[in-house]
């Protein structure tokens, strides 16, 4: 049997600010419909390897492929095209436009894009602010505006950077609910954590990055004590 092509894959990935060098021979990938993340301390290079991807870094260097077509050298505007969704860690809610306007914004780049209708009824919290302006949302509504966005456009890769950073444990936990249903919908998810606990509940397989290089690799079953044995990789 033909092993699956991965849906995204980074193969020595290098990556610089400036002259300063970010990333260091990174090397991931990620099969279609697989919840992976990537853990590490404050710094390590987990954004960096998420911008690296979406082109928002441009000095960089080795392969980044999704599904199929080599992402660098690909102008930004086509890379969102492949069917990749990024949700930065500030979200990028435009906050002087109601959830509505936010949701009719971004452009379709597949026919699996999700109608207003269908987010809605996965969003009802959403759908009963629908009017209100992205200001005035929580940051839990922020969040999930954020995420119903990329859905609308039909992206089958999200990367998520830190989804639940400052948000209350009540929060955390309904966006957990989301990504698992999102994972069964079918979408694969590249996610950047420091809340190993969250990690450990909703990822699949986790990449530990320590100063711009990858250190390991663990497989949730390969995690003999749960959710605490990742907690060494990162703050606590
Ligand atoms: P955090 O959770 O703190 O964002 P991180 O693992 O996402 O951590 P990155 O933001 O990817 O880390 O940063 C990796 C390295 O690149 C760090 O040394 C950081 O100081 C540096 N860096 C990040 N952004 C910039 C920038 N805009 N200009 C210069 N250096 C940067």
């Amino acid at each position: 049997m033909v092993a699956a092509q991965p849906i995204l894959s980074l193969e020595n990935v290098n990556a610089w600010y400036g002259a300063s060098q970010a990333l260091f021979d990174v090397s991931l990938d990620l099969d279609r419909g697989e919840t992976v993340c990537i853990l590490g301390r404050n710094g390590a290079g987990k954004s960096t390897t998420l911008r690296s991807v979406v082109g928002l870094i441009r000095r960089r260097t080795g392969r980044i492929v999704m599904n199929g077509r080599d992402l660098l050298g690909m102008p930004i505007h086509h890379i969102a095209r492949t069917g990749i969704g990024y949700v930065p860690e500030e979200r990028g809610i435009f906050t002087s436009l109601s959830v509505d306007e936010n949701l009719y914004l971004p452009p379709t780049v597949s026919p699996k894009a999700l109608s207003l209708n269908t987010i809605y009824d996965m969003f009802p919290n959403l759908a009963e602010r629908r009017g209100a302006m992205g200001g005035q949302l929580s940051g839990g509504e922020q969040q999930m505006l954020a995420i119903a966005r990329v859905l609308r456009t039909g992206a089958e890769l999200l990367l998520l950077d830190e989804p639940t950073e400052g948000l209350a444990p009540v929060i955390i936990q309904r966006i957990g609910e989301l990504l698992q249903q999102l994972r069964s919908m079918g979408h694969t998810i590249l996610l950047v954590e420091q809340n190993y606990r969250f990690a450990h509940r909703v990822a699949d397989r986790f990449y530990v990055l320590e100063n711009g290089r990858i250190v390991n690799h663990l497989t949730r079953d390969g995690l003999s004590d749960g959710a605490d044995s990742l907690s060494r990789f990162v703050e606590v």
